[in-house]
């Protein structure tokens, strides 16, 4: 049995047919806790989507937003000022800066680490993927999240690594993981503070 809840709260439990409706409400019952901390996080989440953001994480800071009445996204004095909008429309033109910041930035480092490591990838791209920083194509498409932008700047380097390893290595086997040592000697501990940038991103509403 498996049990969802979306976001407009709908519990939903998907059960085979043989199964009686005891046995689901018993299972429901077991997961009470479960299906609580999710509705408070979805609740959460809703309501930091739907509040106008008060800071952008951006290469590790969180850079405070001021707005004008311009329609450029800028970046000036350590402050972004966006244009003042409803807070979906003022999301969505941070999103589009953080596109161009992740293209300039991710391409620059990649060029870098790539001299180094001598493993050049065929293509860059930049995508919208929340469930991975970066990927790496058989054919040696490089691609990484927008959102690999608001990390620290040794947690992107770290995922630059990863994916430019991949292009020799497919696989996570030892070698895999001996070669990426050798580049980011302390990629455990930045994979763990990956983890919890994932984690604000979803609390701050940008996931
Ligand atoms: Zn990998």
């Amino acid at each position: 049995m498996s049990l969802t809840v979306d976001s407009d709260l709908n519990i939903k439990v998907k059960a085979p047919l043989f199964v009686s409706e005891e046995q689901i409400d018993s299972f429901v019952k077991k997961n009470e806790k479960w299906i609580k901390d999710r509705i408070d996080r979805i609740t959460e989440m809703n309501k930091s989507l739907s509040l106008k953001p008060v800071t952008a994480p951006f290469i590790g800071e969180d850079i405070a937003i001021r707005r004008w009445d311009k329609r450029k996204t800028a970046l000036s004095g350590g402050e972004l000022y966006i244009r003042d909008d409803e807070p979906e429309k003022e999301r969505a033109a941070i999103i589009r800066w953080y596109r161009d910041q992740a293209e300039n930035l991710l391409n620059k480092r990649t060029a870098y680490w790539s001299e180094k490591i001598g493993d050049h990838p065929e293509k860059i791209r930049v995508s919208s993927a929340r469930k991975r920083w970066g990927s790496c194509s058989s054919t040696g498409t490089v691609s990484y999240s927008w959102r690999l932008i608001t990390a620290p700047a040794s947690c992107i380097d770290y995922v630059i690594i990863h994916e430019l390893c991949h292009i020799r290595n497919m696989d996570h086997s030892p070698e895999f993981w001996a070669r990426v040592r050798t580049w980011c000697p302390e990629y455990e501990k930045q994979k763990k503070i990956l983890e919890n940038c994932s984690k604000k991103l979803m609390k701050e509403g940008w996931m």
